[in-house]
């Protein structure tokens, strides 16, 4: 075995500067700024001749603890990036094509969530209550607009669980600034012209326009659909997954509110329709409304048509001559994302439909890992890339199988694309194998393989639940042992949402408050 320490890693160079770029970058010199035995330096470049895709404006709770990490104050970020409060996503019009028909799918866990399933209970009496509403207080919160957290709960802190919305372009500047002024980070403006490569195949350094070539140990190819490193220069596969997600194009477009005092919805508002969904972002200067489709079920102009009249009936206004953006991508991934010294992260890696926010979540999980193992040397790089590789391919696997179950769980009719997408062939083996499983027993931790699950059982239950779906569980002595903790969470979530209505600020009210003097 070769022991001789080979090149340290030391200098690591990001190419793109979009939200994946700028988050990397604030991820590795974060983690690294303070360290005595080791200086990593940090370098991002980017295109002043190609724009970032710019759309990505819903995140998770775990945002809060990146932009934490980064050491970005809270009121800060709201402000700079016309951000606002998300707890979750609520879905309309997906089970039966009904827009009346909604359900939550919030960011709380169910009540009780580590110690009880409060499936079986809630079954009983599934006709008065929804799912969500019977263990969660999030969908009460959501319904009357408010804000989830009071004017004193400190940064970052919580009454009920958010991520946020918030404006790209605005958030890569924020960034950009946080990591230029205070993190060391040294940003060129400049167009990568070429890569290239060393006698045994690592990349040694990108050419640009004007500042030459720009050498590195470790690589991290941010360039967003072009995969300028991993795609084009070492030709990794992408696996085309369009025939699991039908979705393949976007169409977005920027609303600005009627009046100044309009709310400011909590959540993200997911609206399907006949080949695709719409998704509505309230920021604080704007709403954010799009809607992703499957070219093989739309054309362009009747998804412009489905667009218009959702914009028409929710806001009153009509779009006027403001076109929208049209976005086409390839749903699906690369066949790995960590080859030799370079790691694809972002679009560069793959991308999906928007349905559940999955992108900047993986932006942030492979940040963490990729800064907190960052690899000492030459000699460890490979097997780092390789656990790196494992862990990711399975976390794309999990977010197909959720996102498809969105579709497979759908009684709509209306439309080929909603009959299609419950098509057998269409289905993955492991999600056909838990919908089988869940017949008969609820969502429970240990059906899913790790502790760290992008979706947990919980996101799980709610979307299954939410979609109307049923298990025929048996009842067991545990299920009677339970019974009366079962009665009485579902009674305090019911005290609680109460409490909470009447104490919560509405959400524009507390974002406008922080405006004013930003929180604690
Ligand atoms: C319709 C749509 C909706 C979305 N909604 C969400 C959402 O709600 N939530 C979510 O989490 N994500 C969402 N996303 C995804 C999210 O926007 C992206 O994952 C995120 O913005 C990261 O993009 P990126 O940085 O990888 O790529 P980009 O933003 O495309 O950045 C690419 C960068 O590479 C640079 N570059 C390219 N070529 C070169 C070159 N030759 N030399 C130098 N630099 C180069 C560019 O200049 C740019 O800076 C959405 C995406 C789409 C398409």
């Amino acid at each position: 075995m070769n022991s001789e320490p080979r090149q340290a890693i030391n200098n690591v160079v990001i190419v793109g500067g979009g939200s994946a770029g700028w988050l990397l970058a604030g991820l590795i010199a974060s983690e690294h700024i303070d360290d005595e035995h080791r200086h990593v330096s940090v370098t991002l470049v980017e295109s002043p001749d190609v724009r970032t895709i710019g759309v990505g404006e819903g995140t998770w709770p775990t945002m809060r603890t990146t932009l934490q990490k980064i050491g970005i104050p809270e009121s800060d970020f709201l402000l700079r990036c016309s951000a606002s409060f998300k707890q979750g996503t609520k879905f309309v019009g997906w089970s039966s094509g009904d827009d009346a028909e909604t359900y939550y799918h919030p960011f709380t866990a169910p009540a009780g969530y580590t110690d009880i399933n409060l499936v079986p209970y809630w079954q009983k009496h599934r006709d008065a209550v929804s799912f969500a509403n019977a263990v969660s207080t999030q969908g009460y919160v959501c319904d009357k607009g408010l804000a989830p957290k009071q004017k004193e709960t400190p940064e970052y802190a919580y009454v009920v669980n958010y991520g946020y919305h918030l404006d790209a372009g605005k958030f890569a500047e924020l960034l950009q600034e946080r990591c230029t002024t205070l993190l060391g980070v040294r940003h060129l403006v400049d167009h990568v012209t070429r890569v290239n490569g060393d006698l045994d195949g690592d990349i040694r350094s990108v050419s640009t326009a004007k500042n030459g070539d720009i050498e590195g140990d470790l690589f991290v190819d941010c360039t967003g659909f072009a995969s300028l490193l991993l795609g084009k220069h070492y030709q990794v596969p992408y696996i085309d997954k369009r025939d699991i997600l039908f979705n393949d194009s976007a169409l977005a477009i920027q609303v600005p509110y009627a009046d100044d005092s309009d709310p400011i919805a909590s959540q993200t508002i997911s609206t399907a329709r006949s080949a695709g969904w719409i998704w509505d972002i309230g920021l604080t200067s704007r709403r954010g409304i799009g809607y992703t489709y499957s070219s093989k079920y739309s054309t362009d102009e009747d998804a412009q048509e489905t667009l218009r009249r959702y914009i028409e009936a929710t806001s009153g206004t009509a779009t006027g001559s403001v076109e929208p953006r049209k976005i086409r991508f390839q749903p699906g991934h690369r066949g790995k994302f960590w080859h030799r010294n370079c790691v694809a992260v972002g679009m560069a890696a793959g991308f999906l439909e928007p349905l559940e926010a999955s992108a900047l979540v993986l932006v942030e999980l492979a940040g963490k890992m990729i800064s907190e193992e960052l690899p000492a040397n030459r000699n460890v790089m490979d097997i780092v890339a390789k656990r790196y590789n494992e862990l990711f391919l399975y976390r794309w696997d999990r977010i197909i199988d959720f996102l498809k179950l969105h579709y497979v769980l759908s009684k709509r009719t209306d439309s080929a694309y909603w009959i299609d997408n419950r098509g057998d062939e269409s289905v993955p083996q492991s999600l056909r194998e838990l919908l089988a499983l869940w017949q008969y027993q609820p969502p429970e931790h240990r059906d899913l393989a790790h502790v760290d699950e992008v979706f947990s059982a919980a996101s799980y239950q709610y979307v299954l639940y939410g979609m109307g779906f049923e298990t025929h569980a048996r009842d067991s002595a545990r299920q009677s042992r339970d019974a009366i903790k079962a009665q009485k969470l579902f009674e305090d979530n019911t005290k609680m949402a109460s409490r909470l209505v009447a104490n919560l600020p509405g959400n524009r009210k507390l974002l406008d408050m922080i405006g004013g003097t930003g929180t604690q």
